[in-house]
Parts: structure tokens; C-alpha cells; sequence
């Protein structure tokens, strides 16, 4: 009989991380998870994302932090690494946090690639990068080849984890796969995201703030979707790329809310205030490359990916 395949999850107890977890967990591998529980939103929300998983037959939790824990016990177990670990967030990345990002961001990456590249066995490392490398362009959709110029601090410590995994790759051989993400939501979002936000101050009769006048677009990917490219990236010859992953709703804030509206059955009352340092004004990513590569197709459409957001929201709350 094989010996059973091996995935730490970095980043295990967040908000893709956990759903990762889970399944890989169902694809039959043992998962090892790995969190610092960062204290950018509560702990208690990260403990509720791993409630389902504590205890699953194949699931080791580890508490620890990518930027000083000895990582070759863990590295060295392991067929697949997918580190999703990082310091979130655009708007908080200014100012004297951006030391965090640098931690979390750049050195926990670079920790880690050094450490798949000394030790061990590792069949692929897929990093969760995010589409804010790109920054602000009129030239959509983007694709992978589009020039990368971060519009902000967030953005800057993506992009320099990425040019590590390409470079580690190209040098020592070392099999990641960047995925860049496109907004992710869905069930366990993080509190400090717009929809999360929006569906709370709606479920509680509050108005919800729009940062400009809501006609920025974002391409917005279900969680599901972003779980299933990191696994088709498994299997996939894709050492060494960088593909974009998107959901295929490309709407703007406008649009959401009205979308909102439909599902929740009421209207929405809305407060606009200044754009925000960072926010970039669309996203909109091409994924043909994924499609190609991954064999990556987006499943879940924005109404569907919101009403199921907006389910489990309401659910959380009453409990
Ligand atoms: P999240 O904050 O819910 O999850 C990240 C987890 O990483 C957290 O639980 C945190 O405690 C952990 N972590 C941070 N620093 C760590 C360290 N030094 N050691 C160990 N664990 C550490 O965020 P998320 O929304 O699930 O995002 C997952 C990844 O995807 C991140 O790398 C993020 O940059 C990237 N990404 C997310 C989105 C999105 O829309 N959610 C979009 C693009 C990219």
C-alpha cells in the first residue's frame, strides 16, 4: 500500500487555509496545519475556523510562527506545502505595521522556501499570492505578463514572496506555484473584508460605508474556487508559474449591494466616505493561463457565493 501523502497548510487556522484543510483532508491526505493565530482579528473567529477540523482522524494542529519556529521537522514531512500564511490587508500595511508585513509576508516565505529547499521531499510548494501585485491600471483584464507595480505596502511584500518562490524555483528547483488570488469570499471570511462587512451591517440594520462611489470593480472568487486551484496545482506541471485566479464575477461595489439587497430581501442603507490610501480602483483577471495549466474553472457565481456567505454569517451571529 502508498504511504499516505503529506500537506502542511501554513496559514491553517485563517480563512482559506482552514477550508483547504478540510479538503484535503477528504481527498485523503494527513494534513499538518500550521498558525501563529496573528492578532490581526480575534483568535476566537481563527479557533471557530478550526472547530471542524480538531480531531479529524489525519489533522495535526501546530502552533507557530513561520518566522522563528525550526521548520524542518514539519518541511521534512511533507509531499506538498501550501503556505497561505500571511499578514493581510491593504489599508492597515502603511505606517509602522509594514514591519509586520515584512515578518509575515517576505522573511516567513523565504524561511520556508529555504527550509524546502535543504530538507526533505517536497513535490510542490503552492504560495497564495494576491492579485493586489498588479496595482492600479486601466489595462484589464490582467493577465499574468501585465506589469506588476503594487499601489500599496500589502502589495509590495506579495510581490516580493512571489519573485522568492519563482527564484527559488529557477535556482535550487524548488516545484511552487504562485496563485494569485482574486478577492476571495465565502463562509469564514475575514471580518476586516468588504462583503463580511457589508452582510453584518445589514443583518444588524446598520448603514454600511462605501469607501469612493462604489463603482470600483473586483473580480471576486468563491473560497471553493480558491481551494480548488491550489489542489489542481498539485498534480498540474506547473512548477515554477504564476497564474491568476479569479472568480469570474467581475461587478462593481454598486452592483454587489444590489445583489446583497436581492438576497437578504431588504434594502441597504449606504454611507460613502473618501477612497482609501491603497485601494486600488479594478481588478479583473484573465485566467485563461489557469485554465490551460490547472485545467481551473471557476464554479460558484457571485449571487450564489453570496447568498451562501450571507447563510453562514447569520448563523455565526445567532450563536
Ligand atoms: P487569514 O488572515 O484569514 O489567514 C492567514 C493566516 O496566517 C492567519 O490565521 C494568521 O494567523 C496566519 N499567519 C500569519 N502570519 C503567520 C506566521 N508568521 N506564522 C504562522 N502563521 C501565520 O487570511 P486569508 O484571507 O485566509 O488569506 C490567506 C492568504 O491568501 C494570505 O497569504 C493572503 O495574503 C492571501 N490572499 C488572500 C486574499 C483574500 O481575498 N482573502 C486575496 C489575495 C491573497
Amino acid at each position: 500500500m502508498r504511504p499516505p501523502v503529506t500537506s502542511l497548510v501554513t496559514g491553517a487556522a485563517g480563512f482559506v487555509g482552514s477550508h483547504l484543510c478540510e479538503r484535503l483532508l477528504r481527498e485523503g491526505h494527513q494534513v499538518i496545519g500550521l498558525d501563529v493565530f496573528a492578532d490581526y482579528y480575534p483568535r476566537t473567529i481563527k479557533e471557530a475556523n478550526l472547530a471542524a477540523l480538531r480531531g479529524v482522524p489525519g489533522f495535526r494542529f501546530v502552533e507557530g510562527d513561520l518566522t522563528r519556529l525550526d521548520l524542518a521537522p514539519l518541511v521534512g514531512e511533507a509531499d506538498h506545502i501550501f503556505h497561505q500564511a500571511g499578514q493581510p490587508g491593504v489599508r492597515p500595511s502603511w505606517g509602522k505595521d509594514f514591519d509586520v508585513y515584512l515578518d509575515c509576508n517576505v522573511r516567513a516565505t523565504q524561511r520556508l522556501l529555504e527550509t524546502a529547499r535543504t530538507v526533505g521531499r517536497v513535490q510542490r510548494l503552492v504560495y497564495a499570492s494576491s492579485s493586489s501585485v498588479y496595482g492600479e491600471t486601466r489595462d484589464l483584464p490582467l493577465c499574468e505578463d501585465s506589469p506588476t507595480r503594487p499601489y500599496s505596502p500589502y502589495g509590495v511584500t506579495k510581490l516580493a514572496a512571489e519573485h522568492l518562490c519563482s527564484l527559488y524555483h529557477a535556482n535550487y528547483g524548488v516545484p511552487t506555484v504562485s496563485l494569485r488570488y482574486f478577492t476571495v469570499y465565502g463562509p469564514r471570511q475575514r471580518p476586516d473584508m468588504g462583503f463580511y462587512k457589508f452582510i453584518r451591517a445589514a443583518l444588524e440594520d446598520r448603514p454600511i460605508v462605501v469607501y469612493g462611489d462604489g463603482e470600483q470593480t473586483r473580480d471576486f472568487t468563491f473560497v471553493e474556487d480558491a481551494v480548488e486551484a491550489n489542489w489542481l496545482a498539485v498534480a498540474a506541471p506547473a512548477a515554477g508559474q504564476v497564474l491568476n485566479i479569479g472568480g469570474g464575477s467581475r461587478v462593481s461595489v454598486n452592483q454587489v449591494l444590489a445583489t446583497l439587497e436581492e438576497v437578504l430581501g431588504r434594502p441597504i442603507r449606504r454611507e460613502h466616505q473618501p477612497p482609501q490610501a491603497g485601494d486600488v480602483s479594478h481588478t479583473w483577471a484573465d485566467t485563461r493561463r489557469a485554465k490551460e495549466v490547472l485545467g481551473f474553472a471557476p464554479k460558484v457565481a457571485l449571487r450564489e457565493g453570496l447568498a451562501r456567505e450571507v447563510a453562514w454569517l447569520k448563523e455565526t451571529l445567532e450563536r
